[in-house]
């Protein structure tokens, strides 16, 4: 199968590549490298299999694939912040061009949508029948609905062109490959702790998330793209933890003496998250495998080959 990934030189998107080219399909990798980088795909580089072109999706491209995983966009709230007008642009544009080529070639897709599309959800754990309660007008807003419109353009290029769609709303993922510098929680958590900074908590820290491992994600996300069921789907790990709890364990495992530094809180940062997974579990036979305690040890010890081998620090 040739199988489009758009975003792929980012953190979710190389490690779905790794599973793509293990299964020995024929892959095109499309980044603008906003966030993603070389390193994450550089050993696929000489594999006949692989391409690699960069590209802004914001402008239309003619390609001719049989699926397209749609994950270009910004993600942490530091990058996607950074330039609001444009994070709105690669939702809205980005993702018309690339349901566009998938009308005209007759490629299944399949949007990285998000748990962000609930807002500060006041339902919990979060069914994907919940419909949010989502700022349109917040520092947040240009994701959430960047995300929401995404989600709306998909169902509407399937009601008109019948376009085969997925949508995965995919809920906090972590691992290795994480930019250190891109401001989500358990990278900065282990950064701090790895360079014997006191770890940033903002609020009070009660606020709760769960972590759903990489390589669980990208199982979720081939499951869902290969299955029957269009979605929406939650595909997350139901663990719930606060962050001062997921603080304090990071900071244990590394450096047990580290100061934690209570921060102002950000505005609109949801106070609660947890997916519900019946449907990722009836559909797709699907249910996160690894527990926080063992994605840890993996993302840790990447982080620490990076900072401490490589930068020195
Ligand atoms: P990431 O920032 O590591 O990856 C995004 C990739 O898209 C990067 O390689 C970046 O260079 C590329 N990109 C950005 N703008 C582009 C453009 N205009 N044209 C081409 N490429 C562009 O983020 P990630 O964590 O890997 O997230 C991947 C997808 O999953 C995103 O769509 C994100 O919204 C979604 N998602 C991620 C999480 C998470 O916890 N990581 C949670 C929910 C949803
Ligand atoms: N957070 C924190 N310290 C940090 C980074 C994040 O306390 O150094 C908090 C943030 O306010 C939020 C949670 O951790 O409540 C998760 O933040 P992240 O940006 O990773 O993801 P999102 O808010 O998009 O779920």
């Amino acid at each position: 199968m040739r199988i489009l990934v758009t975003g792929g030189a980012g953190f979710i998107g190389s490690h779905l590549l790794d599973r793509l080219m293990q299964e020995q399909h024929e892959v095109i990798c499309l980044d603008n490298f906003y966030t993603g980088t070389k390193r994450n795909i550089s050993k696929w580089f000489d594999r006949p299999n692989f391409e690699l072109i960069r590209h802004d999706i914001t402008e239309p491209i003619r390609l001719e694939v049989d699926q397209i995983y749609h994950l270009a966009c910004p993600a942490s709230p530091v990058h996607y912040q950074y330039n609001p007008i444009k994070t709105t642009k690669v939702s809205f544009l980005g993702t018309a061009n690339m349901l566009g080529l998938a009308k005209r070639v007759k490629a299944r897709f399949l949007l990285a949508s998000t748990s962000e599309v609930y807002g500060d959800p006041d339902v919990h754990p979060q069914p994907e029948e919940y419909h949010g309660n989502v700022n349109t007008i917040g520092i947040r807003s240009c994701y959430d609905e960047g995300k929401r419109i995404a989600e709306t353009l998909s169902f509407d290029y399937h009601r008109e062109h019948n376009v085969e769609i997925r949508i995965a709303r995919i809920f906090n993922t972590y691992g290795p490959r994480m930019l250190e510098n891109d401001g989500r929680v358990v990278s900065n958590f282990i950064a701090q702790s790895l360079k014997g900074n006191p770890l940033t908590v903002y609020g009070d820290g009660s606020q709760t998330r769960s972590f759903c491992y990489v390589t669980d994600l990208v199982d979720g996300l081939i499951k869902l793209m290969n299955g029957d069921k269009t979605g929406p789907i939650n595909i997350g790990n139901p663990e719930e933890y606060t962050i001062l709890q997921l603080a304090e364990k990071i900071r244990d495992r590394i450096n047990p003496g580290q100061e934690i530094s209570f921060k102002p809180l950000p505005q609109d940062d949801p106070k609660q998250r947890k997916p519900d997974i019946t449907k990722a579990t009836n559909w797709l036979n699907w249910q996160p495998t690894i527990a926080l305690e063992a994605g840890l040890t993996e993302t840790i010890a990447e982080f620490k080959q990076r900072l401490i081998v490589e930068k020195g620090c």
